[in-house]
C-alpha cells in the first residue's frame, strides 16, 4: 500500500549482491531478478515491481478506493466555504490513496490484460506483466559478457549468438545439475570468479602451476594444472569448457564443464580464505568429490563423464 523506502532498495540490491558474493557487480541486480530467464528454478524477487503490482491489486480490487479519492479530489460544486478552506491539501500527495492514483496512471495499460484472471492470481500475473515490460536483462548482460571474450579473441561468433546459445544452454544445465554448480558457470561467463585481476589489484601468482601474474580468468583456461585436472578427471572430449559453453553441447559436456567451474571458483574462494593451507589443485579433486557425494542426482551424470 505504500512504495518500500530507498533505503529497502539500497539493501535489497545490496542483499543480492552479497548472497552471489560477486566482485563488482559482475552480475547486475537486474539480471539476478531474471534468473528464471536463464533455467534457475528461483530468482530474487524485485521489491519495488511487488510493491508496484500489490498497489494496482489493491486500486483494481478495492471497495473504497474510488469513493476516497473522490471525496479527497472533488470540490463541492457552489459551496463558497469550499473556497475558504479547499478540500484538496498539499499532504493529500503524500497519502496512501494518491500513491495508489499515481500507480493506476502509471500502470494504465495492464488492466486491459487482466481480463480473465481470478482474483487470487491478479498480483502475480500483474508481477508477470511488469516483468515483461521491463526488456531482457539477462540476455543484454550476456551480451555485454560475450562482447568481452569475443574481443579477447576467445570466441569467434556473433554476440548476439553466442548469448543466445549460452542462454540455451544454461536452461540444460539447470535441468542437469544443482543450481548452485549451474551458477558457477553464469559466474564465469560473467568474469564473476574472485581472482585477483577481477579486483583491479596487482595480479597474484596462478593458484594451480603457480605462474606469476596469472590469476586472471583467461589463464585458467589455458593453465597446465587445470588442464591436467581436466583430463585425469573427466573422458576426452567431455568438457569442452574452453569454448564457455556457446556452441550446441551434449548433456554429458555440459554436466562435466559445469562441475569443472565450479570446482574451479570454490578452489579460488578457498585460496582466499585460506585457512587451510591446501593447494589448489588438492581443492579441485575435493570438490569434485565433494559433488559426487553429497548430490546424488548429480552422481550419475558424474559416472558418465568421468574417467575409469
Ligand atoms: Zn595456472
Amino acid at each position: 500500500m505504500c512504495p518500500p523506502p530507498n533505503d529497502v532498495l539500497r539493501a535489497e540490491k545490496w542483499a543480492a549482491q552479497m548472497l552471489t558474493r560477486g566482485p563488482w557487480n559482475a552480475i547486475p541486480t537486474d539480471a539476478l531478478f531474471e534468473l528464471g530467464d536463464l533455467g534457475f528454478d528461483k530468482d530474487f524477487p524485485s521489491l519495488e515491481r511487488l510493491g508496484k503490482a500489490s498497489a494496482l491489486r489493491n486500486v483494481l480490487t478495492s471497495r473504497g478506493f474510488r469513493s476516497s479519492l473522490q471525496g479527497a479530489c472533488e470540490e463541492p460544486v457552489g459551496d463558497v466555504n469550499a473556497r475558504l478552506a479547499p478540500r484538496r491539501r498539499e499532504w493529500h500527495d503524500e497519502t496512501t490513496v494518491f500513491f495508489l492514483k499515481r500507480i493506476e496512471d502509471e500502470l494504465d495499460h495492464i488492466p486491459q490484460q487482466l481480463a480473465d484472471v481470478p482474483r487470487r492470481q491478479l498480483q502475480s500475473k500483474i508481477y508477470m506483466c511488469l516483468r515483461e515490460a521491463y526488456g531482457d536483462p539477462c540476455l543484454s548482460l550476456l551480451r555485454r559478457r560475450a562482447r568481452r571474450w569475443i574481443e579477447g579473441g576467445f570466441l569467434h561468433v556473433g554476440e548476439l549468438a553466442a548469448a543466445s546459445c549460452f542462454r540455451d544452454n544454461m536452461r540444460r544445465v539447470c535441468a542437469l545439475v544443482p543450481p548452485n554448480v549451474a551458477f558457477s558457470v553464469v559466474r564465469f561467463f560473467c568474469n564473476a570468479f574472485p581472482t585477483s585481476r577481477r579486483f583491479q589489484a596487482e595480479a597474484r601468482c596462478c593458484d594451480f602451476c603457480g605462474l606469476e601474474g596469472a590469476d586472471g580468468i583467461e589463464h585458467f583456461l589455458s593453465c597446465d594444472r587445470v588442464a591436467l585436472f581436466r583430463a585425469s578427471t573427466f573422458q576426452y572430449g567431455c568438457v569442452p569448457w574452453d569454448l564457455l559453453f556457446v556452441l550446441p553441447a551434449t548433456d554429458k559436456e555440459l554436466i562435466g564443464g559445469a562441475v569443472l567451474l565450479d570446482c574451479l571458483l570454490f578452489a579460488l574462494r578457498a585460496r582466499r580464505i585460506n585457512t587451510h593451507g591446501a593447494q589448489g589443485v588438492q581443492i579441485l579433486n575435493a570438490r569434485y568429490k565433494h559433488l559426487r557425494v553429497r548430490h546424488k542426482s548429480l552422481e550419475r551424470g558424474l559416472r558418465a563423464v568421468e574417467v575409469v
